[in-house]
């Protein structure tokens, strides 16, 4: 590929090969697997992404993968760091989405601090919901550590929101997604991150079935080139094809349009597409230029979380 320097950046990687990330008994043979074949698909690096459990396997698997990356130089270079996703949440469903509501819980500094702990250093990335941060504590304590904070599966009003991006908020995580399909046609949590885009990074799944293509080109014309990056949120079956498979606690059925679904059919669950998948369909179905394609699936989101705050346009 062209000007892919450094390859895809993907901040949001729950598993990829087969391999889910989030499970208890991952090997190192495991995450070579994954790191292989990531980066065979020209994925240069990930945040692995941890997402809501009990905090006891939370940290379980964040020590077990910190300690596996640690001792395979391929890892070392494609799991640029992690990402937590969880559990501090809005737990209304809808908000929720496929997070489990007996583990999710409002933000508490210790419990945050069990989490980058057993991370050993490693978290660049955690997903929150600001209105579950009371005093917006654990945001606050993250962005004083040079760690990025997004809002995600949340529904704050526009002035928490705006209050937590002072506070240090600089991401907000899948937008479109990790909210209700039904919901009030103006006031919404995606009309207020947009209208926050020049203080924000905006994430986007460009798989076409998490946000649709002419949402997807709509949010990115108002959000701006220069604040949106493109993740998949892949889960362990991306790359594996259509089928049934068993995650964690969830089952879900991928099928013959490579969406994953729960086996009701009700809510997507994570998703199955690549990075060069959707590099391609921006330039496809959204109309980009292969030149900014790229920029949202290579170069923004490295600058996403390399601890730079924003700053508005003017
Ligand atoms: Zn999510």
């Amino acid at each position: 590929m062209d000007s892919n320097s450094g390859g895809y950046f993907d901040l949001q990687v729950n598993g990829y090969a087969g391999i889910d990330f989030n499970q208890d008994d991952l090997t190192g043979a495991d995450l070579h697997t994954v790191c292989e074949r990531l980066a065979g698909d020209g994925v240069g690096g990930i945040l692995a992404t941890i997402v809501t459990e009990h905090l006891d396997k939370m940290t379980l698997r964040l020590r077990n993968l910190r300690t596996l990356r640690e001792q395979d130089p391929l890892a070392q270079q494609v799991i640029a760091g992690l990402h937590i996703e969880g559990p501090f949440l809005n737990e209304t469903p809808g908000y929720r989405g496929a997070h489990p509501l007996d583990a999710i819980r409002p933000a508490e500094v210790a419990e945050m601090d069990r989490l980058l702990d057993a991370a050993g250093g490693l978290t660049r990335l955690v997903t929150l919901a600001p209105e579950r941060d009371a005093g917006l504590k654990v945001t606050r304590m993250l962005a004083e550590r040079n760690i990025a904070v997004a809002a995600g599966h949340c529904d704050p009003s526009l002035d928490e929101l705006r209050a937590a991006i002072d506070a240090g908020l600089t991401v907000f995580t899948h937008l479109g997604n990790g909210c209700p399909m039904q919901m009030h046609r103006h006031d919404n949590i995606i009309q207020r991150a947009l209208s926050l885009h020049d203080r924000l990074w905006l994430c986007f799944i460009a798989d076409g079935a998490h946000v649709t293509f002419p949402a997807l080109g709509n949010y990115l014309r108002a959000g701006g080139l220069d604040r949106c990056v493109v993740v998949t949120d892949a889960i362990a079956p991306a790359s594996l094809g259509p089928g049934r498979y068993t995650l964690g606690r969830w089952d879900l059925v991928i099928g013959p349009d490579l969406v994953a679904r729960a086996p009701d059919g009700s809510h997507l669950i994570g998703a199955v597409v690549t990075m060069p998948q959707c590099a391609a369909n921006l330039v496809e179905h959204v109309g980009l230029s292969r030149e900014d394609a790229l920029r949202l699936t290579v170069t923004n989101p490295r600058l996403a979380v390399g601890g730079r705050r924003l700053s508005p346009h003017h």
